[in-house]
């Protein structure tokens, strides 16, 4: 493709873009497809021949348009705000478009730079002092990764550059809270604890942890002759946007010499309220956090940040160095190689960058503020109805709640539940996704997609009394 073709198809590809923005309110929010129908429609191998690239662009909507579930629907309520507002949507093309790698300083300095700077807005943003330094990664789960491995590497004074995990006298062990997202569990795993040694801490009756369980569950390993070694709080849980006591966690995490990691995926974006800033008071005493601006901030997926304090640390445990990746420069600038996994990175900062320059600050805190006005409006719906119940606080814009009919328990209850919320969901007209809590399956409702106002909040209420109560 030539840059005349790609100017051309570029402009077809960007309206279509923005139609589907502009209309996706018309489809139906969940895809309404089996599976295998998306491969059905596709050819086994590939084309011998080159194709028309019309032919290409037209299968969007032939193709891949059924076979989706709409993030971006003003009535999409599942998982959680994902959103990819459309200035960084562009961010997102200029990098790809530019085609550079940031596998050191010399090899794109710009990249470099402004991840060093819109990370640093960032942290201005959330309230962090200027102890923290940030970095820009895919996900939450590579940043928890990293945390545990700089956390096992601070133990071991280094182990992995000796004998390693394997060398060790004392088996190592990580705490978290029987709430944090699975993603804990697999960096334990990944970087070598062993199952055996991951602690799930029991939650109080809000589902944070407890920090009294946390210190007798570390006394107790202490007594059998395991090491602390690291402990990973929830700013917001997956499950119910719990918010751990992450002030009484990390004297507890540093009584005891333990990495504190926070991981604040989805609701460190509302840390850019001060309103907000209470739900990780003590912050300060944590040693990494993560949080996703991919998520309710509103940067087009991929883009989580993860700010540490030991700077120097994370690049030792994280440094290889070869010869052909070294400059005259190194002493003088960061190279992100070293704050990470990835030896190539992506120009993240871009879409980032877009997104606070075109949203400005205020611009981030009205739409945020809408999402828990709008979510605390349904919350005070479900509480007035009668049968129906919100089952935790809702501090941020998740709702649990679960339509509980009299004489309805244990699975009888779940059937109901789950068949409400499946039938909602095959209707089209708004989406949820249920989960387990206490054992008892529930409807979250995350409010927060970027086009969603209080109307679409109202009409999901409205529709989920139709399925419910029918
Ligand atoms: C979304 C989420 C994750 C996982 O995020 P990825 O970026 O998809 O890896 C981890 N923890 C919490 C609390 C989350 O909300």
């Amino acid at each position: 493709m030539t840059p005349d073709q790609f100017r051309r198809f570029g402009h077809e590809v960007v309206d279509w873009i923005a139609d589907y923005r502009a209309r996706v309110e018309a489809r139906p929010v969940m895809a309404p497809v089996e599976p295998g129908a998306i491969k059905a429609l596709l050819p086994a191998s590939p084309p011998d021949d080159p194709e028309p690239f019309d032919a290409v662009l037209a299968d969007l909507d032939r193709v891949v348009l059924p076979g989706l579930t709409h993030w971006q629907h003003p009535r999409f309520f599942g998982y959680f705000p994902c959103n990819g507002t459309l200035a960084s949507v562009l961010g997102d093309y200029v990098s790809t478009g530019l085609g550079v790698l940031g596998l050191a300083w010399q090899s794109s300095p710009a990249l470099s730079e402004l991840e060093e700077v819109t990370t640093g807005w960032l942290r201005q943003m959330v309230g962090l002092s200027d102890a923290w330094q940030g970095v820009i990664q895919d996900t939450a789960s590579t940043s928890t990764l990293i945390a545990l491995l700089c956390a096992r590497e601070r133990a071991t004074g280094h182990g992995a550059s000796r004998g390693g995990m394997q060398a060790e006298p004392s088996p190592l062990v990580v705490y978290t809270s029987a709430h944090a997202h699975s993603s804990v569990d697999k960096a334990a795993l990944l970087a070598g604890f062993g199952r055996d040694n991951v602690r799930h801490v029991p939650p109080d009756a809000d589902y944070a942890m407890r920090p009294d369980a946390l210190d007798q569950a570390i006394r107790l390993d202490l007594s059998r002759g395991l090491r602390p070694c690291a402990v990973t709080a929830t700013t917001g849980t997956t499950t119910t946007t719990a918010l751990d006591p992450v002030g009484a966690i990390a004297e507890v995490a540093r009584g005891h010499g333990a990495w504190l990691h926070v991981d604040a995926a989805m609701a460190g974006s509302a840390m850019v309220l001060p309103e907000c800033r209470w739900m990780w008071a003590g912050i300060e005493g944590a040693d990494s956090l993560v949080l996703n601006p991919h998520k309710w901030l509103g940067a087009a997926f991929d883009c989580s940040a993860y700010f540490v304090r030991d700077a120097d640390h994370l690049v030792r445990v994280m440094s290889t160095n070869p010869s052909y990746l070294q400059s005259a420069v190194d002493d003088r600038v960061k190279n992100y190689r070293d704050w990470g996994i990835p030896l190539g990175r992506r120009f993240r900062a871009m879409k980032l960058w877009f997104l606070i320059r075109e949203q400005g600050v205020s611009g981030l805190r009205a739409r945020l503020r809408r999402d828990m006005e709008n979510a605390r409006w349904l919350a005070d719906q479900v509480c007035q109805r009668r049968a129906w119940r919100v089952l935790a606080p809702v501090p941020l814009q998740t709702v649990c709640l679960r339509h509980e009919p009299p004489g309805l328990e244990g699975e009888a209850l779940d059937r109901h539940t789950l068949g409400w919320c499946a039938r909602l969901n095959r209707a089209g007209a708004a989406y949820v996704t249920p989960a387990i809590l206490d054992g008892r399956w529930m409807v979250r409702v995350s409010v927060g997609a970027e086009p969603t106002e209080r109307a679409h909040v109202e009409a999901l209420w409205a529709i989920m009394q139709k399925e419910a109560e029918a």
